[in-house]
């Protein structure tokens, strides 16, 4: 109800600015105008490796889009979140689950006493962006910060259509890491400069997301970065975009001849274009090699000299596994569509950023494969099909996580039949604890952190899994083809999704993405009762769950032989591609919690019944999904 009341209210919003349009665009009667703001970001930065200080200009060129006028902007001061009492630290104190890498366990494992390591941190140990000057098209503007967010009043509303210059000064100070971003971390890496610089919120047709930086996750907007970073000549950086003076530069990023800029730094230029973020990490104990994929980016790894012989060891084996990565997303959702991507060891998890990934780089040989698998999926989900990760957080997380399980399932020549179990033994263990809350839910309003990484990596997975066995699995592959095509360097939401998948297999499909996504409803079907009379034997299946499922059978017979049936769901208006082996029984109607059909076979003959055998399906008690008989 909401969601048609507030599309027709964009509607009419939309109905006289449309009036001038060419002919050619789609008439708001038949589909919303879909728009988007954009940035173009010239930053210079001056690092000071010693002081973990670095001072800033940046000049920020913003078009509005929007039908609306603006009269405030904000921008995100991610580094502000490293500061004690900051909603970061509060959250870190109050959430009964802490991630173990923000906190120090004063207790034991049994009874833990956490202690935020933000609230220890001290004044020059903690992150911070100070705005010094802020100007709109050369006029002084008021500002005024308030934990991680800058709110601009602007005294000349930007109207529709219109672009803005905004010049900024800024100091800022990179914090100890405690998550993602930082310096000197476990594994000393100097400087992991994510989320470092202040970066304007994105506006879209849901108004304004100028959230605070509690614990996750990110929402920008498209634009193209030109950043100058200065900093000492011994560092070696790796990060988004393209070095525009390599031979000035050296450092492995060399085409000829080096030439290296006199004195004590290097400014090194990079350029990015098409982008929602500007990441970057420098250290003077890097290694870089490089790797050409055939038709594909330039792959760069970056990683400490001074870890253990076994660690560097993996980090080669690491190198050709990441070119088949490369391919294997490429050819499953859509080309990779920069011409590099950098694999940076930044010591602490991994995060996924524009053309490269922050990851630990200790550790096992099969940990570093999966975390960097895991990233670079990333470069799809999230990064080019750039949902809200705040509000959807299962559309980057989940669809990265299905992907990734499949990639490495089939690079290591694995061939499963369900490459997905880990997501539905976590999924299903939520699902039965009292701790499970929608997938609808901010990221940042779990009551446990528990709750929010199976609801996002494990459900969000089984969101497209489960979605192969409603629709089939040819229906999947072409669904994430097709929504890489039409959202690629966009803002999805849920809804652009689920609608793909509609108009790919001719199914109604919303039913799916209310339950599985705004609700906790579970799904339990059972194998109710088998009767026989004569030569027939009839069979009950029972609904339990509240979410509708169509149902896969498999009846195995006392002679060896098995036979395959499907059950479709009434709702989906419609039946999924199946063998010519299977027989397709009449719809079951989701009201009816019982549902019935006959085999022209004697109960003697039956050994076993079994709803899903291949276990698609999130059923959370799989014990009533079978029945032996003999
Ligand atoms: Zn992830």
């Amino acid at each position: 109800m909401k969601i048609s009341i507030a599309l027709s209210l964009s509607l009419l919003l939309l109905m006289p600015l449309t009036k001038g349009h060419s002919q050619n665009e789609t008439p708001p009667s038949s589909k919303p105008h879909y728009w988007q703001q954009h940035v173009d970001y010239t930053m210079a930065i001056d690092m000071d490796v010693k002081t973990y200080k670095y001072t800033g200009t940046q000049k920020l060129v913003y078009t509005n889009n929007s039908p609306d006028v603006l009269d405030r902007v904000f921008y995100h001061l991610y580094p502000n979140a490293f500061q004690p009492n900051s909603e970061m630290d509060a959250r870190l104190q109050s959430i009964p689950d802490p991630d173990g890498r923000m906190v120090n366990n004063l207790g034991t494992k049994a009874a833990p006493i956490y202690e935020s390591r933000i609230s220890k941190l001290s004044p020059d140990e903690i992150g911070y962006i100070n705005v010094t000057s802020l100007t709109q098209d050369g006029k002084k503007v008021r500002h005024e910060t308030q934990g991680t967010i800058l709110i601009v009043t602007l005294d000349k509303p930007i109207q529709p259509g219109e672009k803005t210059t905004f010049d900024m000064v800024f100091d800022a100070q990179v914090p100890v890491q405690i998550r993602r971003s930082g310096r000197n971390n476990k594994e000393g890496v100097a400087l992991s400069m994510s989320q470092w610089y202040p970066k304007l919120a994105e506006y879209d047709d849901e108004g304004w997301h100028a959230d605070p930086y509690i614990a996750r996750e990110f929402y920008g907007v498209w634009g193209d970065f030109d950043v100058k970073i200065t900093i000492d000549k011994n560092y070696t950086i790796g990060g988004t975009g393209y070095l525009q003076n390599p031979n000035e530069i050296g450092h492995g990023y060399e085409t000829g001849t080096v030439k290296k800029q006199k004195g004590k730094t290097l400014t090194w230029h990079f350029k990015a274009p098409n982008v929602h973020d500007f990441t970057w990490a420098a250290d003077p104990e890097y290694i870089h090699d490089t790797l050409q994929v055939e038709n594909g980016p330039l792959l760069h790894f970056l990683y400490k000299k001074t870890m253990p012989a076994a660690n560097l060891e993996n980090w080669k084996i690491l190198q050709p596994v990441t070119e088949q990565l490369m391919q294997y997303f490429s050819t499953h959702v859509g080309d990779y569509p920069y011409d590099q991507y950098s694999v940076i060891q930044g010591g602490d998890g991994g995060m996924e950023y524009g053309m490269c990934t922050l990851i630990v780089g200790e550790g096992t040989i099969s940990g570093l494969i999966g975390v960097t698998a895991h990233e670079l999926a990333h470069s799809w989900f999230q990064f080019v099909l750039a949902s809200n990760e705040n509000k959807h957080s299962w559309m980057d997380e989940g669809f990265t996580t299905y992907i990734q399980d499949r990639a490495l399932d089939a690079i290591t020549g694995t061939n499963s039949d369900n490459p997905f179990t880990g997501s539905y033994r976590s999924y299903i263990s939520l699902a039965n604890s009292d701790r499970e809350q929608p997938q609808s839910t901010h990221s940042d309003r779990y009551a446990y952190n528990r709750a929010f990484s199976i609801a996002s990596y494990s459900k969000g997975s089984i969101f497209l899994s489960q979605l192969g066995y409603i629709i089939g699995e040819e229906n999947l592959d072409k669904t994430l083809k097709q929504y890489y095509k039409e959202w690629a360097f966009k803002h999805p939401k849920p809804m652009d999704f689920i609608r793909i998948a509609e108009k790919v297999s001719g199914m109604e499909l919303d039913w799916y993405l209310t339950d599985w996504t705004q609700t906790t409803n579970t799904i339990d079907y059972a194998v109710k009762n088998v009767d026989s009379e004569g030569n027939k034997t009839t069979v009950t299946f029972e609904r339990i769950g509240l979410m509708p499922m169509p149902l896969d059978v498999e009846i195995s017979y006392a002679d060896g032989s098995k036979a395959a049936y499907h059950i479709p769901l009434r709702m989906t208006r419609g039946v999924k591609p199946t063998p010519n082996t299977t027989t397709v029984l009449p719809n079951w109607a989701w009201a009816h919690s019982f549902y019935t059909f006959e085999i022209d076979k004697p109960k003697s003959a039956i050994t076993s019944i079994t709803i899903d055998p291949r276990g698609y399906m999130a059923d959370v008690n799989r014990e009533n999904n079978v029945l032996k008989i003999n």
